[in-house]
């Protein structure tokens, strides 16, 4: 079968694998859609060390090929979408439900090979059936709406809160949606790409604001007024942003920490989070939300299409992985279409 292979870092190229064979509590999957997200990015340039060599891969949509009978629900044939990680099931936090916190965790295309392939196996119990009505091209995408719906219930965001989104990735943009929905009173999007946040304003962002010279921060300020932030969510991750969170957020307010840092930031306003009595909540991976997320697209009310930029096959993956990384290109999601 094809496969991507990361070899090292920056070393990536299409192989030919043997298929694998599925074991014990294991399904053998076809992966139809697979969206490249940052997380893949930051394993290519290796910013995030992972076991080398690895298929990459964890955002995606499959077809079952085959399953043992009657276990999970499933059943050969069937459209699902994956979770990206699953826990070792052995150790304090697996056993106590908590497999997000397992210290082994499995992660696709980072411990375990993962889905940018044309076979996969993964565990039963990570599958979820797609019901009619998803495309395969939005069904990727549950993954990242997943692991924003447990940022904004982690963060209680609710009716009426005044938000602030530091990003428009593709994770920026799912979650200005799912912040509308909870019931947002203002939600201001800033980002560095103009384009970005035109999409931003069409998917409910009230306002957005372009980095792009040092009056950036005055404009955010004044779009809040006196009342200020209720909650900054930091889906930029990069090396500055918490401190701009810190900054934004008004007295006894709460920061998301949503971004995957690769690097530490420059520096660390420690005692403003006491003196603002500030909340600070990290937020990892969509335990728990992905039936939530699945609902939330088949009843039209988050919106994919208009995030997915690039369609692209498994032949030109290895080449859009150097243009994301060198930043040559702009692509808000590209997927691969298997
Ligand atoms: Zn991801
Ligand atoms: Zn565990």
């Amino acid at each position: 079968m094809k496969a991507i292979i990361l070899e090292a870092p920056k070393r990536i190229r299409l192989s030919f694998l043997p298929t694998p064979k599925r074991r014990k509590n294991e399904v053998l999957i076809e992966p139809k859609t697979v969206g490249i997200c940052g997380t893949d990015v930051s394993v290519y340039s290796g910013n995030l060390p992972v076991k080398y060599p690895i298929v990459l891969g964890h955002e995606y949509c499959a077809e079952i090929v085959d399953i043992d009978d009657n276990i999970y629900g499933l059943k050969q044939n069937d459209l699902v979408v994956g979770e990206g990680s699953w826990g070792c099931g052995a150790c304090f936090f697996c056993l106590h439900g908590q497999f997000q916190y397992c210290e082994k965790q499995r992660q696709l295309g980072r411990t375990v090979n993962g889905v940018m392939s044309e076979f996969a196996t993964v565990p039963g119990a990570t599958l979820h059936n797609l019901p009619k009505g998803i495309s395969l091209e939005e069904a990727q995408s549950i993954v990242t709406i997943a692991t924003g719906l447990r940022a904004v219930h982690r963060g209680n965001v609710a009716v009426g809160n005044r938000l602030l989104i530091l990003g428009s990735g593709h994770a920026g943009l799912i979650l200005t949606q799912l912040c509308r929905i909870a019931g947002a009173s203002l939600v201001v999007v800033t980002g560095t790409r103009r384009e970005r946040l035109k999409i931003a304003r069409k998917l409910g962002a009230d306002e957005t604001v372009t980095i792009d010279r040092k009056s950036w921060e005055d404009k955010v300020k004044k779009i809040f007024g006196d009342e200020g932030v209720d909650i900054v969510i930091d889906a930029a991750g990069r090396r500055d942003s918490l401190n701009q969170a810190i900054d934004f957020v008004k007295r006894g307010g709460t920061i998301i920490e949503f971004g995957t840092y690769t690097s530490k930031p420059d520096r660390f306003e420690a005692p403003q989070i006491y003196k603002k009595e500030i909340t600070i909540i990290g937020s990892k991976g969509g335990a728990f939300e992905y039936e939530k997320a699945i609902d939330l697209v088949h009843q039209k009310r988050v919106k994919i299409s208009p995030l997915i930029s690039h369609r692209i096959s498994l032949k030109e993956t290895a080449e859009i992985f150097k243009q994301i990384n060198e930043g040559t290109r702009d692509i808000l999601r590209a997927v691969i279409e298997i």
